[in-house]
C-alpha cells in the first residue's frame, strides 16, 4: 500500500473517531454524518489542530447542515443536464465527466453533497463507458473536465485507462482534471502520477485551496511535481463565511497560490446547495473582496469572481463596477477610487450601452 492509500485507510470517518481527536458534540456529528459522509485524513487533521477554525469548518460536520430549508438538493440542475448518468453537458463545447465518487476529504460545503461519497453516486465501468460513448457521439465537445468526487482518488492505472480512452477521441482537444488532492492529500501526487499525466497533454489541472493555511510545504511540493510535468495549474476557490470571507485572507491566499505556481482561476460564490446555508456570504462581500484585490495585487493573482447560476444556466462573472457615468465622457474610478475619464466618442462614433 502506498503512503496515500495508508492516509485514506487511516482517515477519520465516524463521529466517535472525530470526537476523540477534536472538540465536538458527538450526537450532533452522528446525526449529520448519517446523511452526509465524513472523511478527514491524518494529514488534514493535523492541519486543523494547528490552524483552527477556518480549516475545522471545512471538514467537521455542523448541525446546521440538517436545517437549511432554502437549500436546493441539486443547485446546478446537473441531473437534468446529464444525457447519461455522471456526465454533465451544460455548455456546447465542454462536458463534465464524473469518474470517481470518493474524495480525500468530504468538504462540508460541497455542491455535490447530495451524492459525493455516497452509494447513490454509483460510478461503474458501465457509466464511464456510456460517458465515453456520448463524447464520441458529440463532436462539438472540445474539452472534457474529469471530476467527481476526486479523480485523483483513482489508482494511477485506472485513471490512465480513462485518459487513454479520452485521448483516442479525435474531437477532444483538451483534458482538464478537477482535484482537491494537492490541498487535502498532497502525498497522492507522486513522481509516478506526474509522469503518467504528462503523456496526456494538453492536460490542465484545476485544484481547490480555500485558505492560506492549506498551502503547506507538502502542498507546494505536490504542485511543483505537477507543474514540472508541464501541467498548467489553476485554482477554484469557494468564498465561504467564517473560512475566507475577508479581503486579507483572500489576498494572502491568491498571492501564495502564485508562489506555488498555481494561477487563481475562479472565486466562486457559494452555491445554493442544501446543507450549506451557514457558509453563504452576500454577493456584496465578494464584490468588496474583488475590489480590494484588483490593482493592488498582481493581475495574475486575481481570479474571476463567479456565480454558478441555479438550475444550470452557467457561470456568471461578477465584477465590481468601475464605470460611474456614460455621458459624452466615460467616467470611471480607478482601483484607489480616484476619478478618471476617457472620451466616449472615438473616430466619430459614440458608444452606447
Ligand atoms: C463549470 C463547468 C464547466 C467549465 O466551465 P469553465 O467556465 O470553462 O471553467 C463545464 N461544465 C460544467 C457542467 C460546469 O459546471
Ligand atoms: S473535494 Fe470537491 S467534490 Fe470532494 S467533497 Fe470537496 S468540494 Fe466536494
Amino acid at each position: 500500500m502506498t503512503s496515500w492509500q495508508e492516509e485514506i485507510k487511516n482517515s477519520i470517518t465516524t463521529s466517535k473517531g472525530l470526537c476523540r481527536e477534536l472538540d465536538c458534540n458527538e450526537p450532533d456529528i452522528a446525526s449529520v454524518s448519517n446523511l452526509y459522509p465524513v472523511r478527514i485524513s491524518p494529514y488534514y487533521l493535523e492541519l486543523i489542530k494547528k490552524e483552527g477554525a477556518p480549516l475545522f469548518r471545512q471538514a467537521v460536520p455542523d448541525k446546521r447542515e440538517m436545517d437549511d430549508p432554502q437549500g436546493l438538493i441539486d443547485p446546478l440542475g446537473e441531473e437534468n443536464l446529464s444525457p447519461v448518468p455522471n456526465l454533465v453537458h451544460k455548455y456546447p463545447d465542454r462536458a463534465l465527466l464524473l469518474v470517481c465518487s470518493e474524495c480525500a476529504m468530504y468538504c462540508r460545503f460541497c455542491t455535490r453533497k447530495r451524492k459525493v461519497g455516497k452509494a447513490e453516486m454509483a460510478i461503474t465501468d458501465k457509466t464511464i463507458a456510456a460517458g465515453l460513448d456520448y463524447l464520441r457521439a458529440t463532436p462539438a465537445i472540445r474539452e472534457v473536465l474529469i471530476s467527481g468526487g476526486d479523480p485523483l482518488l483513482l489508482t494511477d492505472q485506472r485513471l490512465e485507462d480513462i485518459l487513454k480512452r479520452l485521448k483516442k477521441i479525435r474531437t477532444i482537444e483538451v483534458i482538464r482534471i478537477g482535484t482537491r488532492v494537492p490541498c487535502t492529500l498532497p502525498m497522492r501526487v507522486t513522481p509516478e502520477l506526474a509522469a503518467m499525466l504528462k503523456k496526456y497533454h494538453p492536460l490542465y489541472i484545476n485544484t481547490h485551496f480555500n485558505h492560506p493555511a492549506e498551502i503547506t510545504p507538502q502542498a507546494a511540493h505536490a504542485c511543483n511535481l505537477l507543474a514540472d510535468a508541464g501541467i498548467p495549474l489553476g485554482c477554484q476557490t469557494v468564498l465561504l463565511r467564517g473560512v475566507n470571507d475577508s479581503p486579507e485572507v483572500i489576498r494572502d491566499l491568491m498571492c501564495r497560490l502564485l508562489q506555488i505556481r498555481v494561477k487563481p482561476y475562479y472565486l466562486f460564490q457559494a452555491d445554493l446547495t442544501r446543507g450549506t446555508g451557514h457558509f453563504r456570504t452576500s454577493i456584496n462581500t465578494g464584490l468588496l473582496i474583488m475590489k480590494s484585490l484588483i490593482g493592488s495585487v498582481s493581475g495574475m493573482a486575481v481570479p474571476t469572481y463567479a456565480l454558478d447560476a441555479p438550475g444550470g444556466k452557467g457561470k456568471i462573472p461578477l465584477t465590481p463596477d468601475y464605470i460611474t457615468s456614460l455621458g459624452d465622457t466615460l467616467k470611471f474610478v480607478n482601483y484607489q477610487d480616484l476619478p478618471c475619464s476617457y472620451p466616449n466618442t472615438v473616430h466619430g462614433v459614440q458608444f452606447k450601452v
